[in-house]
This record gives C-alpha cells, structure tokens and sequence, in this order.
C-alpha cells in the first residue's frame, strides 16, 4: 500500500523560508540566495517525508508565498496592472502580485487575499476577466520535478484543479460570469498536463471545491466532461483527484462519473462519508485514505485508523488503496522533536508533519500484515495516558457546564430596558466615540513584555511599565476628546494566547509554526485539556485604567468562538463541549471585571464567521451553539452594564440575524472598506441593537480625511437611526503607528463633531 502526501509546510523547522523572504524583501538577499534556500528546504522537507517512510511525496506544493498565486503564475492569469509580464513571471512580477508596490512608476495594490476554505491559511485571489486568456507563463512546477528526480525522489505532482481554482477566484467586473472560462481554463490546464506526464506517474489535482454545495455550472457531469480531457491529455500519467477538510458525498455522483484514476478524501473531517464513498466508487479506482488528521497536532488513534483502512480493503482490496494525511501538512508545524518544553505527557500525545508521515508508513506496514506491534503498542499507550489523564476530565469543570441552563444566556432585562439604564448611567452624546481596543504596540512595549517573560525584568518593574503606558494612552484619548476610552491591550502579545496562558486545559509550543499568509506565520496554542480560569486575567490592568478617568472604559476580552477557532482544539470531544468550558472562563472575567467597576465591557469575536461550517446547510447547528457560547460568557452581566462586541475579517451580510441574536447592547464592525454596504443588511433585518460600523480601514498607513469618514456617517445615518450609531474605526490600532493613528483618531472626532451638528445635536 503506497503512502504519499498532499504537501508539506514550506517554512522549515525554524521558519527559514520565512527569514530569507523577508532579507530578500529588504534587499539583504539576493534572488539567487533566496532560490537556494528555497532549494535546500524543499531538499530537506522531501528527505524528512522519505526518510519516514512516504512512497510519493508531493512536489509542486512548495511556494515563495501562496499555491494559488504559482498557479496564477502559471496560467500567465496576471491582471494587467502589474504590467507586461513577458514569457515567464519573474519575481518582481511575483512579489508584486502578492505584496503590491510600484508598477511602470506607479503605485499598484496588491492583489486581494482569502481565506482557503476554513483553515486559517490565506491565499491570493485570482482575478478573472471577460476574455480572460490562459497561457503557461512559469517553468516552476516542471523545475522543481526535475529537482526531486535528481534528488532520486519518486513523487507525485500536485496543483490546484481548475474547477477549485476558478471557484476561489473573482470577476474583475461586475456581472461576468468566470465559470463561462471553464473550457479555456481546461485547455491551458491540458498543455501543462501533456508536459508533466512526461515526467511523473501520478498527479495530484486539488478539487476542495468538491466538499462544498457546487455552483449550478460545476454540476451535470461537468467533472466527468472536463476532466476526460485533462486524463487523456496526461496520457499514461495518473490523475488524483484530492478532496478535503469535508465530505463528499453529496457530490458523489458527479465523482464517480469522472475519469480520474484516483480520488482522495479526507477521514479525519468526514470518516462518516467512507461507507458512501464505498459503494459509489468504480472498483478500479485507487482510494487515497486520509486516515491522518493534516490540520491538526494530535498523535492518529491507530486503532480507529485500522479499523478504516480495513473496512475499505474488505471493500476493494489492498492494492487499491493509498494511505495519506487528510489534506497538504501545509496546515501543520513540521517536526515535534524540535518541542523541548512540552509536558512529556501532552507531547506523546502530539504529531507534526514529519511524525505524521512515520504513521502512515505504520498503519501500512499494519494494514499489510507486518510486524508493526512496538508501534502499535506505543500508540496505544499514549492514547490510554491521554484518555485516563485528570487534566482532560475534571469534574469540577464537567459539573459546572452540566449545570449551564438557558436563564444563563439571558440578559436579565430586554434590550430596550438596558438601553434606558444604560444611558442614565454613562449620559453619552449622540453618536459615542471609541475604538476597539488595541493602541500601537510599540519597541518599548515589546521589549518590556519579552525581558518580563525572560526574567529580565522583575514583576514590579514590568507592572510599572504597564501602567506608564496605560496612562499614557488614557491621556491620549483623553486629548483627542473620545468618549468610551479603553486601556490599549499593551500586555497582549496577542488576543488569544494571552488568555490560553492564564487558564488551564491549555499549553504552548516553542516552534509549532503554521503558514497564514506570505511569511507570516501563527503559532497556535494548543487545548488538550479542561478549561478553567484559575485567577482573574485582566481585572488588574482594567481596574487601574479606569482609575484614571471619569470617562468609561472598556474592559476588553477575546470571545470563546475566538479563542476556540485560532487554537489546534483536543480532538477527543465535540468543539462546541470546549468551547462552552471557555466561555465559562469568560463570564468569570465578565463578573470580575463588572465587580471591578468596569460599566462597560467588550468580547471579541472576530472569528465567529470564519468557525462556519463550508456548507451552508451546516450552518444552523454551528451558530446555535457558537451564540450561545458567546451568550453564556457576556450575558451574565447586569443590565445597567454596557456588554459590547467586536467583528472583523469577514463578510457579515449572511449572518445578521445571528449577530442580532448574540444581543450585545454594541457591535463595532468592519465596514470601511464595503462603504457601508454591510449595513444594508443589518436594516433589512431591522438589526436591534447599537452599530458602530468602523469608519476607517486600520490596515494601512494611510490617514482618511474628515470628509471621507463624515461621508461614511452620513452613509451610515441613511439606513441606522443615528441614536444608535457609534463611531469608531474598522479594528484594533497595535499594527500602527502613533502618529498615523493619532492623525486618523482626531479626524474621526472632527467628523463626528460635524454629524453632529448636521443631526441637530
Ligand atoms: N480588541 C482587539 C484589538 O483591538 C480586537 C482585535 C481583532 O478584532 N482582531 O486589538
Ligand atoms: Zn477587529
């Protein structure tokens, strides 16, 4: 049984991808230093697969920066503004596309960026125009092949499919149709086929597209159409079709009709589709078994893998079946031996990318008879130390969400009612000024927070500087005349791994690095176990902000749809279970904080959209509980306290009445760059609460004039009635600096002042 994967990570074990980009970028390192580090990482990425035991690793997954742009580069699809581009996209054009910069002299943006599916891996979004042409414009792929031969590698080759790759991709204009370039898209995608097959057995066609409800053009053996096409173009090569991070069954009709001569599907996600995949399946085609969870770090429970492996072999027997992770280990750090500050409890439990490859090799070897018992035997007794560890069942945790009732999602009063207290509390003009939550986060910031945790600093030092810069961002606000001030958030490296240090259940990794965009990179925490708040995370800092004011101040919080969604989650119970032990921790900090004196109090959930469900039909069951978790941790409070939220990152014209149901007295949401359009939905739904729709994108640099951002108010008082309007911008501030932030801040006051006005105030 052959074993192979669908990527690997491209960073390295100590992101060196990302340090050569980034002196590359800077002029530090010139093109051929970057091609040789980039060579010698995808070297050392195929012989760590190989050395483990993988038969065809897959080549054609590494990128200088997104899959999905080298697929862009490839099919010569580069939006004119980046300019001529000749025969072969070169860097420049590359890092342009992906970055923007200067084109002909002139300034051009870079192109737009997604989120791939629902991991938190974002790639370029391809741009589609009417009479859009394709033609091969990048010698990578084929280089690179070339490069793993030489290297002695037997591999796999893998692209995006064009089905997947015009799905994520967008219109340049409004109203044209890209599914109509289907047939263009397959013959440029049939050329570079013809040259690939010359020089691997198999290719691997990314179709993640197939896990989701497909567009009316997608359906009517359209599948079956196009990719006969693409397998005689392939001629003796093999065509796999990768499906993953769902189940396909839905689409099974459409599969089985395809010609390809294998299809992979994701075990770790969806193992209730296998039996589906099954019988609907022609006997002749090889079934890749993503028996290995690829977007996650948790060890394979062997058993249950075998036990899959040996339903399909009943099926079909061994020799048509492959054995890989569920999707590219893109998704996953790249080597646990690396983690010397694990418990060794929790790291035996744990499996990064090159560890997941050895247990493929080991659940092969198993499926095909050989001895493969030391390994089982260890596996086993990591899962046992797992299931019997006291960290992962405790009761006290376990009794408190037995005892979660639905009186505790509640307010204890209607909106309406909090309103009127609310407002005799605070008194606050019409349209209230604030931001949402983060001032910028500057050297002195950083380096204090890194001696501190260094022991370089002691407590009381590290508190005093703290503070100094909570002052001084109080005075700030103060100065600037903003009416709901907050502390600035200069204590957190980030908003959610500052909350998983301070609670139980929670660990951290020194290297457990995963791509999100370009060269950045997010390390995760990791929830292995129970959740508890053992102390009170904020109430200190908030408490002390408040001090230095009249005005109120916002104590600030991260959500436990975010927490959840940007951590690797255990994987031994339902999300929605870890989820509810967060949010408990929260509503603890909601108390204290309102015991504190804090009137108003706001938890984040900028991820609440992204943690949906990939089909829509999915939906309900997810915002049921993702609500109501969010419910439980800031419903508790009373009514006279002012609970607000924050979102961001997403489109949110889909699930208003969701937002609506959350029933935050105030939600402060991204809507700059949409001009206000996101509000058209929150009026159709006659949205209830308080709106501040940010009036100005924090992502750049730039500072929006008092005409743009009273352009925006009035935008804004068309379809909210202005008594419920706020006025803040579109994030948090900790990526800028303070003087384009100071700049922006007075015109957003100044632009309030003269809505003011006009509203007769
Ligand atoms: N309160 C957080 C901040 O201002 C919110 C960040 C976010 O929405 N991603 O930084
Ligand atoms: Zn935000």
């Amino acid at each position: 049984m052959l074993t192979h994967t669908l990527g690997f990570s491209r960073m390295g074990k100590n992101r060196e991808l990302k340090r050569a980009l980034e002196a590359y970028w800077k002029g530090d390192l010139d093109a051929a230093a970057l091609a040789a580090e980039a060579q010698k990482l995808r070297v050392e990425h195929w012989g760590l697969q190989r050395q483990a035991g993988v038969d065809l690793p897959a080549v054609g997954d590494f990128s200088l920066y997104d899959h999905m742009l080298d697929m862009t580069a490839l099919l010569g699809c580069v939006p004119e503004r980046y300019g001529a581009v000749g025969d072969e996209v070169g860097l420049d054009a590359y890092f342009l596309m992906a970055r923007g910069g200067k084109a002909n002299g002139a300034g051009v943006p870079p192109m737009e960026m997604s989120k791939w599916f629902d991991t938190n891996y974002h790639y370029i979004v391809p741009e589609f125009s009417p009479g859009q042409t394709f033609s091969v414009k990048s010698g990578k792929i084929f280089a690179e092949i070339k490069e793993a031969q030489e290297a002695g590698l037997r591999l796999k080759a893998v692209l995006p499919g064009p089905f997947t790759y015009l799905y994520a991709g967008k219109p340049t204009v409004e109203g044209f149709d890209r599914f109509d370039l289907l047939d263009d898209l397959a013959e440029a995608y049939a050329s570079i086929l013809k040259r690939l097959a010359a020089q691997c057995d198999w290719i691997q066609m990314d179709e993640p597209v197939l896990a989701l409800d497909l567009p009316e053009a997608y359906r009517n053996g359209r599948f079956a159409q196009i990719y006969k096409k693409l397998v005689e173009a392939a001629g003796p090569a093999k065509i796999m079709l990768a499906t993953y991070f769902g189940s396909i069954a839905h689409n099974l009709k459409e599969i089985a009709e395809t010609p390809a001569a294998g299809l992979h599907i994701d075990l770790a996600r969806a193992p209730e589709q296998l039996d589906a995949v099954l019988s609907a399946l022609p006997a002749h085609v090889v079934l890749s078994l993503g028996v290995v969870d690829g977007r996650n770090i948790w060890r394979v429970d062997a058993d249950k893998a075998l036990e899959r492996i040996e339903k399909a072999a009943n099926a079909r027997g061994l020799d048509n079946l492959m054995l890989a992770p569920s999707c590219s280990l893109l998704h996953t750090p790249v080597d646990l031996e690396t983690e010397t500050g694990l418990s060794a409890d929790v790291k035996s439990w744990m499996a990064f990318g090159a560890q997941k490859c050895r247990e493929l090799r080991m659940l092969a070897d198993a499926a095909c008879g050989e001895d493969v018992s030391a390994w089982l035997a260890e596996n086993r007794a990591a899962w046992e130390s797992r299931r019997r560890s006291p960290a992962l069942r405790r009761k006290d945790v376990r009794d408190r969400a037995a005892a979660i009732a639905p009186a505790m999602m509640e307010r204890p009063k209607p909106y309406a009612e909090r309103q009127k207290a609310q407002q005799e509390r605070f008194g606050l003009p019409l349209l209230p000024t604030t931001t949402i939550g983060s001032f910028p986060q500057t050297g002195e910031i950083r380096t204090a927070r890194r001696d501190f945790k260094n022991g370089d600093m002691d407590e009381a030092a590290y508190k005093n500087a703290m503070q100094q810069v909570i002052r001084d961002v109080v005075d700030r606000q103060e100065t600037l005349g903003l009416d709901v001030l907050v502390h600035g958030e200069p204590e957190r490296n980030d908003m959610v791994e500052y909350f998983g240090e301070q609670m139980d259940g929670f660990c951290f990794t020194r290297n457990g690095w995963v791509q999100s965009y370009g060269s950045r990179c997010v390390k995760p925490p990791v929830i292995y176990g129970d959740v508890s708040r053992p102390r009170p995370m904020t109430v200190e800092w908030s408490r002390y902000a408040q001090s230095l004011t009249q005005k109120p101040m916002k104590g600030m919080l991260t959500g436990p749809v975010t927490i959840l969604c940007w951590s690797f989650v255990r994987d031994d119970q339902p999300r929605s279970e870890t989820c509810r032990q967060i949010a408990l921790a929260v509503r603890d900090e909601v108390a204290d904080l309102e015991q504190a004196g804090l009137g108003m109090i706001q938890v984040d959930e900028p991820a609440l959209r992204e943690g949906a469900p990939l089909r829509k039909g999915d939906w309900s069951d997810y915002f049921r509980w993702a609500v109501d978790c969010f419910r439980l941790s800031a419903n508790g409070a009373a009514a006279e306290t002012q609970m607000h939220t924050h979102m961001c990152y997403s489109e949110f014209n889909e699930i208003v009445e969701w937002i609506a149901a959350m029933d935050a007295d105030v939600i402060s949401i991204e809507a700059s760059r949409s001009r206000m359009e996101l509000l058209d939905a929150f009026q159709r739904f006659a949205y209830p609460n308080e709106i501040g729709p940010g009036v100005y994108d924090i992502h750049s640099p730039r500072v929006p004039s008092v005409e743009e951002m009273l352009d925006l108010l009035r935008r804004a008082a068309k379809v909210i009635p202005k008594e419920r309007l706020w006025v803040n911008p579109d994030c948090g501030l900790k990526t800028r600096g303070w003087e384009e932030a100071t700049q922006s801040l007075k015109n957003m006051v100044q632009a309030t002042e003269l809505m003011r006005r006009e509203s007769g105030a």
